[in-house]
């Protein structure tokens, strides 16, 4: 059916296609190894190199992103780690233009894991829910925080889909988001690909009930620019 050369032409570009990908394979997979261990290396790379570099990388871990998530799961470990070392390298090329947008037209958004088990806010489709002020979890105290730095709100995240609706609805300059790694790696793509400035805080802890985060990194992202 085929000449002995089309035969010989597939082949060959078979070959180089699964040569591109165990390439892209390896590459990613190192890339990931060496950041997650070190997560200041993004911020050397940022400083030393141009952002191009960042870029590539980032191109080359989105491209393998679901085979490599499976690979580090099978070899025992959390696939999440793609997703931390993915929002790390994102942050620091958004950093510079979150920082740049005044605190009056920035949003947080915080998942509502983060919540007391207690917490008696009730939620709404288009607005989420807000903080009661109860003190019984960190989301009070962030809530303190963007009232001091006069942020323009901090809601609280029932899910997904909410994320697109607050935006639309409250038109931000900027986001910062909380949430789970691979939660906050899908929100960076989601809001910088409608052109807006994201930040993103992984948990400490997460779950579905009574996580955690380092409050004192959420401060220091909040108060991005505060020192220009
Ligand atoms: S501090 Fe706010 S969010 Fe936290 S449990 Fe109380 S009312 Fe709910």
């Amino acid at each position: 059916m085929f000449s002995q050369q089309t035969l010989s032409l597939i082949g060959t570009i078979a070959l180089i296609g699964v040569g591109v990908f165990i390439f892209t394979l390896l590459f990613s997979l190192g890339a990931v190894y060496l950041i997650f261990r070190d997560k200041k290396l993004v911020e050397k790379i940022h400083s030393t190199t141009s952002h191009i570099i960042l870029d590539i990388l980032l191109f080359f871990l989105d491209l393998s992103y679901i085979p490599l998530k499976k690979i580090i799961s099978l070899t025992g470990r959390n696939g999440n780690r793609i997703d931390v070392v993915l929002v790390e390298i994102r942050n620091m090329l958004l950093r510079k233009s979150f920082a740049a947008v005044p605190y009056e037209d920035r949003l947080v958004l915080v998942p509502q894991c983060l919540r007391n088990i207690d917490c008696k806010t009730s939620f709404n489709s288009v607005e989420g829910a807000r903080c009661l002020g109860c003190g019984k979890c960190k989301i009070y105290d962030i809530v303190k925080k963007a009232k001091i730095l006069g942020y323009m709100g901090v809601y609280i995240a029932p899910g997904g889909g909410f994320v697109r609706r607050i935006i639309k609805e409250k038109k931000p300059k900027a986001v910062l988001g909380l949430g789970c790694a691979w939660e906050v790696n899908a929100g960076l793509v989601e809001v910088s690909n409608q052109g807006i400035p994201v930040q993103g805080v992984m948990l400490l802890r997460d779950g579905c009930v009574e996580t955690d985060v380092d409050l004192k990194e959420v401060y220091e992202v909040m108060e991005y620019g505060s020192k220009q």
